[in-house]
């Protein structure tokens, strides 16, 4: 029988914090400055100088600690992690090694249409090393220290993903996650979130874990299923011919889809952790906890089973419940004024294209979008007129209410309908053939007649009453 295989893979995720200051000193935490613009003497570590921590940091780590369900260390310990690199000019990081902030939790994927639970094994608190730049000068690496401290949050889950698109999933619901929670912009392409992607295989039905590969630095989820789909197939054509995966650190290489190895277990690294002497045990007391639950948003996944229930379709339910500020903005209308399924195709349809800023800035109040909805619902506009032109009408005087709007546009469309005819009439009188075609059965001429219609009024008919008038008058 052939042999079948699963893939197992466990995340390091980063995700780097959009405080206004540093994790350990006041140098500004902003992407995209001239280099080595923002760094003062901790972040060059020059001699003497003592690092603090950040408490926005602390509070970022616990509100996503919250937000998951994680327990939260009230004491919590700093640790170094030693190594050399020129991009390091302390030589070491802080980070969290013996006692991290948030210890366990669990975050929700979906998967087709169910969901899985990914648990967390814990997150703690660390600081990024300055960026390296090969490839800019030939012959010359380029060192630019402006993220050398800049606050992260590391994201370490359980060996509990099964492949590449669960792998996709959970970082997309990492990154909807902290911006909820505004502690990043979770912008992968600017480098905000990146992953380390610990991957190995076993016998399909084995329960024993497999050596593990690390692929380090993964900051695209295209280039993360492709490491991961490189490496399965490599790990299990080396298991095939009978060979020992052994455990390595791996670089993905996007231009050849490969990986390959940056070290391997013998010669790994010893990081010589050992607590930060520089900064006692961070002691966060209970009420300040509290205080930082209260704060909480509800949750995304809450708000997509809150839309469900409303009779929203699972697509629907995602769109709405993708950003805070259209949830929150949405459960505010459904629950003064009802209509959600209404509400949510305006606001999917009509509303959210059209948006400039936020919507909370949107010109026209709730109040008045529940009585546009109204009026459709009473058949007093035929809705694909109120969309065409009340709600345009509505934007321009949004201080007017639109049952007032509606009036003075009832009398405009009936002017419409008249001239309408009129322009309908004419087109049939210059067009006796494709009439006589179309009275002999060839329907499909229809099509001929609206885009005349269209042509003449320049597209400004209303697409439903042109149609009627044309059945009307070609009998
Ligand atoms: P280390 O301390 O050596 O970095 P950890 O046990 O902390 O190792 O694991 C780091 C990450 O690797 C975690 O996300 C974990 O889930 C994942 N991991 C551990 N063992 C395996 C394995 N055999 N296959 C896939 N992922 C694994
Ligand atoms: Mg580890």
């Amino acid at each position: 029988m052939k042999t079948t295989f699963e893939t197992v893979i466990g995340l390091e995720i980063h995700v780097q914090l959009n405080t206004k200051s540093k994790a350990f000193c006041r140098d500004t935490n902003i992407f995209g400055l001239a280099p080595n613009s923002q760094v003062g003497p901790v972040s060059l570590a020059h001699p003497g100088t003592l690092p603090y921590p950040n408490k926005e940091q602390v509070f970022s780590a616990i509100k996503l600690g919250l937000a998951i369900d994680c327990q939260i260390n009230s004491t919590s310990t700093f640790d170094r992690k030693n190594y050399f690199y020129a991009d390091l000019p302390k030589g070491y990081q802080i980070t969290q090694d013996q006692t991290p902030i948030c210890i366990g939790g669990q975050i929700p994927i979906r998967i087709g249409n169910h969901t899985k639970l990914i648990q967390i094994h814990h997150i703690h608190m660390e600081e990024d090393a300055g960026k390296s730049i090969h490839d800019k000068l030939q012959g010359h690496s380029l060192i630019d220290l402006n993220r050398a401290g800049t606050p992260l949050l590391e994201i370490v889950t359980e060996p509990d993903l099964r492949s590449g698109e669960e792998v996709d999933a959970l970082m997309s619901a990492v990154r909807q996650l902290v911006r909820y929670l505004d502690i990043s912009d979770g912008n992968m392409e600017q480098g905000s979130m990146r992953c380390d992607c610990n991957i190995s295989i076993r016998p399909t039905g084995s329960t024993t874990l497999g050596n593990r590969c690390e692929v380090k630095n993964l900051n695209s989820m295209r280039f993360a299923k492709k490491a991961i789909e490189y490496e399965v197939n490599r790990q299990i054509a080396l298991t095939l011919e009978g060979k020992t995966i052994h455990q390595q650190t791996l670089n993905f290489n996007p231009s050849t889809g490969q990986t390959t190895p940056i070290r391997t277990k013998e010669d790994a690294h010893d990081y010589r952790y050992f607590p930060e002497p520089d900064i006692p045990p961070m002691v966060v007391s209970k009420s300040k906890i509290n205080e930082l639950k209260a704060s909480l948003p509800q949750m995304p996944w809450v708000y997509e089973q809150a839309f469900l229930s409303y009779g929203l379709s699972q697509k629907d339910s995602i769109l709405l419940a993708q950003d805070l500020d259209i949830a929150e903005y949405f459960e505010a209308f459904v629950s003064s004024y009802g209509q959600a399924i209404a509400f949510a195709n305006l606001l999917i349809n009509q509303i959210r294209p059209t948006l400039t800023g936020k919507i909370l800035d949107y010109p026209i109040s709730q109040e008045h979008l529940a009585h546009f909805l109204e009026l459709i619902n009473h058949k007093t506009i035929n809705k694909s007129l109120a969309i065409k032109q009340l709600l345009p009408k509505m934007l321009e005087q949004p201080k007017l209410s639109p049952k007032e709007l509606v009036k003075e546009f009832s009398t405009t469309r009936e002017n419409n309908s008249e001239q309408l005819t009129e322009i309908i009439s004419s087109i049939i009188a210059a067009h006796p053939d494709k009439v006589k075609a179309y009275q002999n059965g060839k329907k499909g001429l229809i099509g001929f007649f609206m885009g005349e219609v269209m042509k003449q009024t320049r597209g400004q008919a209303d697409p439903a009453l042109a149609k009627e008038g044309l059945l009307n008058l070609l009998g």
